[in-house]
């Protein structure tokens, strides 16, 4: 679906709601992205979309311009992967069959890491499941804010740098689809996929660069450059690989609302990168204010 459309104000293509582990509604949040300037925002849950309707009639009142999207958890070994999608079909019945498997299997792994983490601290399954909206994509957020609110950690960063660390013996991976097949199903909806984050300091990112080229091949639409956690080395990588392969670069905030100090906008996405993203896509389209 083409675009002619010139973007006024900065652009933000990844933000959690309580759809997953963000602490805003998905209208909250689209009303504190409008409040803070930007004038695209995209909503990206963890393997859900679940918040894209109340975002989308948020967004209208607001004023600002929605993309609706979602970051699939995908994995390369046990290490984890997380894959950006764009304005892919909602209704999307292998993708929505993929997301499906991807929260039974997060839930299953939140179930069995509290377990551990019952047998040393004073938590429980329904202390998580308290700080937990129904169907939300559960994560380790949510077992950090049941450790916050047991005065177990002073806050969900010290809850990741503690007990939620794998150092701490406590951490366990979760079932989910390598990248390739997560970019086959996006692209498969009409979707647009962007790796994010793909240069933090965790071993994942050393082992995508081996797969790029197929990922590429299979429709890899973009990195995600511009992300507080990427390292200053991990970008100077990112941008060979983007010349190499003729790949959009994007910025995002990745935001979460009060749990994470990420900000709305601290990292933004260039117009021309935005509308080659929708040009791209056919899955669905982005929620524009009326004019
Ligand atoms: P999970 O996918 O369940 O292993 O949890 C990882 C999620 O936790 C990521 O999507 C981040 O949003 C969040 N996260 C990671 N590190 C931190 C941190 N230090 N403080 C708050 N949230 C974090
Ligand atoms: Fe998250
Ligand atoms: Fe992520
Ligand atoms: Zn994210």
């Amino acid at each position: 679906m083409s675009s002619d459309r010139r973007f006024t104000g900065p652009i933000d293509l990844h933000t959690h709601s309580r759809v997953s582990d963000g602490t805003e509604s998905p209208a909250e949040l689209v009303r504190a992205a409008a409040a803070a300037g930007l004038g695209t925002v995209a909503l990206t849950d963890h393997d859900s979309t679940a918040g894209w309707g109340e975002a989308s009639a948020a967004a209208e009142s607001a004023g600002i311009t929605l993309i609706p999207g979602m970051e699939l958890s995908t994995r390369i070994g046990w290490s984890s992967v997380h894959l950006l999608a764009y304005l892919f079909d909602p209704a999307d019945a292998d993708l929505l069959d993929a997301t499906a498997r991807i929260r039974e299997a997060r839930l299953l792994r939140a179930e069995q890491m509290v377990e551990r983490i019952s047998r040393d601290y004073d938590v429980t399954w329904d202390d998580v499941l308290a700080q937990t909206e129904p169907g939300a994509t559960v994560g380790r957020p949510h077992i950090a804010d049941a450790l916050v609110a047991r005065g177990l950690a002073p806050d969900r960063s010290a809850a990741f740098a503690g007990i939620l660390h794998w150092r701490a013996g406590y951490y366990q991976p979760h079932d989910a689809p390598e990248p390739l097949e997560a970019v086959r199903l996006v692209v498969a909806a009409g979707g647009v996929p962007v790796i994010a984050h793909p240069a933090t300091r965790s071993r994942a990112d050393m082992q995508l660069e081996p797969v790029i080229g197929q990922l590429v091949d299979a429709g890899l639409f973009g990195l995600e450059i511009d992300h507080r956690e990427n390292t200053p080395e991990g970008r100077v990588r990112l941008q060979h690989l983007a010349s190499r392969y003729g790949l959009a670069l994007t910025g995002s905030s990745d935001y979460h609302g009060a749990g994470k100090p990420n900000r709305l906008g601290e990292n933004t996405t260039s117009p021309e990168v935005l509308d080659a993203l929708i040009t791209r896509a056919t899955g669905s389209n982005p929620v524009y204010p009326p004019s």
